[in-house]
């Protein structure tokens, strides 16, 4: 008898257990008997009873699910809004009824990121609208936008409409590989179309960012110098160290990095990017700023009379030197209109303020290069190639769409840990992680949310609970359930493997 009366309570908490299907899951999770049943016809929001409680943390909402009513108490707009994504997933999880439960939650990290390169590949705002919709389903709070790069400027800039003219289209992308099939980095295949002009205007860019706030996401901008700046180039060609070897007037074809890069020792070129920026700081209320700063060939600096005239003046020891001048000079003109750098992490280290902050995007020597960081003063956002880089393959058996490398499978971004190998203080400086999708080898909407989800599930696990989150099996678990609401909403998620 007992043993049977024990089976019935396993078997109980069991069935309530697989009811709570949440992605990410949450702090604490006490399920009740029972469930609540939401009134046909009746939105979620229009049934919650809210409350404040200046006690809970930012973005952290505390949660009762009663068969009598609901109840959230919130510090502030964030966590009442976290909450409802919440009961949207139990509700998708359980149809018209929730499950009866306490939850208190708060993220373990502010920055819960997704990335998206436009300059590869342009999607325009209507997926990136839809990619927002997406993130705020997972708790994602920031929005990294790789506007600017070699291949292609994305941004229109009053004063300077070169940049589109020039900048916003390249001679050919590369070409679509048959179904199944790999891209080749060192064999490149063009697919022998112009493509572009693709571009931003400030109109669109304000829909955006006013529909993402909606939605509780910041978004970051990213203007990458001195390197990946070939598309300014192609518009300003005076601004690399030897314009005459920008033979094309258009973003650069192929992949790879570009070796004509930004001079830095002409003064014209200094002042045309704190134009750019300049406009961005205005058109972008999020108090961050990202300035690339990643694999910049010094090749044309060494070469350069200007660059070396600028080492000279300024008594820099090399060009690594002066990149670090110039990095500085940004970092403070970005400062004077109240807004903190963001950089690759290379950019860090030569005498960059503490209030700057590092994105740690390579896979060696991460844990030391983050520490390095952060005992330094900086906040650190960890998104290393080999667990956050979606441009590589998830290994689906017959996947049809194709990668630029591959080994990022759905565990490899679950076992993603931001403050692995950190210690001390450093850790209070890791503020976050994010995914990156590259897109030289990505098409269209329905690719990208193909590479999205359901690995940024799993990151935004990783983000929201750090070292809490309750293990692999779990997790696929509510996944499944997750992607499949994410199907019925039209997302072209992949299967979980
Ligand atoms: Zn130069």
């Amino acid at each position: 008898m007992k043993i049977a009366y024990t089976i019935m309570v396993l078997a109980a908490a069991f069935v309530a257990r697989a009811e709570i299907n949440v992605v990410p899951y949450p702090s604490s999770v006490v399920e009740k008997p029972g469930v609540f049943k939401c009134p046909a016809g009746k939105e979620l929001r229009k049934v919650v009873k809210l409350s404040k409680d200046a006690s809970i943390p930012h973005e952290g909402y505390r949660l009762s699910v009663t068969a009598n009513g609901i109840n959230v108490a919130a510090s502030d707009k964030a966590g009442a809004f976290y909450a409802l994504k919440t009961l949207e997933q139990l509700k998708d999880a359980t149809s018209a009824s929730l499950p009866c439960c306490e939850i208190e939650d708060a993220p373990r990290y502010s920055w819960r990121g997704l990335h998206l390169d436009e300059s590869r590949h342009f999607f325009g705002k209507d997926a990136v609208k839809a990619t927002l919709d997406q993130m705020a389903r997972f708790k994602l709070n920031r929005f990294h936008w790789h506007l600017t790069d070699d291949q292609g400027w994305r941004i229109d800039v009053p004063g300077h409409p070169e940049l589109i003219e020039y900048g916003s289209w390249r001679p050919y992308s590369p070409k679509r590989p048959p179904e199944g099939g790999e891209c080749n980095k060192k064999k490149q295949v063009s697919d022998g179309k112009k493509y572009g002009p693709f571009f931003y205007m400030e109109a669109d860019i304000k829909e955006v960012i006013a529909y993402a706030k909606e939605r509780h996401i910041e978004v970051l901008p990213e203007i990458e110098f001195p390197g990946h700046f070939r598309a300014a180039l192609a518009a300003y060609p005076a601004y690399a160290c030897f314009p005459e070897r920008i033979k094309s007037r258009c973003g650069r074809g192929t992949w790879g990095i570009e070796p004509e890069v930004m001079c830095a020792g002409n003064d014209e070129a200094i002042k045309f990017v704190e134009e750019v920026l300049d406009y961005v700081c205005k058109l972008f209320p999020f108090e961050c700023v990202h300035i690339g700063g990643d694999e910049c060939p010094k090749g044309r600096w060494k070469e350069c009379s200007k660059c070396q005239a600028r080492i000279k003046a300024e008594g820099l020891k090399d060009e690594h030197a002066l990149q670090a001048w110039l990095t500085r000079h940004m970092v403070e003109f970005l400062a004077k209109r109240g807004k903190r750098t963001i950089g690759w992490a290379e950019y860090l280290g030569a005498g960059v303020p503490a209030e700057a902050m590092g994105m740690v995007w390579m896979g060696q020597n991460v844990p030391r290069v983050v520490s390095r960081g952060a005992s330094e003063g900086h906040d650190m956002i960890v998104t290393p190639s080999p667990f956050c880089y979606l441009n590589h393959s998830q290994e689906l058996k017959d996947d049809p769409y194709p990668y630029g490398g591959g080994g990022r499978t759905l565990e490899k971004c679950y076992s993603f840990d931001p403050c692995h190998g950190v210690t001390g203080d450093a850790v209070k400086h890791v503020i976050g992680g994010q995914g990156c999708q590259w897109t030289e080898y990505s098409w269209d909407q329905k690719d990208l949310e193909w590479k999205y989800w359901p690995r940024m599930m799993a990151l935004s696990e990783v983000f929201w609970m750090g070292e809490k989150k309750p293990g692999l099996d779990d997790f696929k678990r509510r996944a499944t359930v997750q992607r499949e609401a994410l199907i019925k909403d039209g997302v072209n998620a992949a299967p979980l493997p």
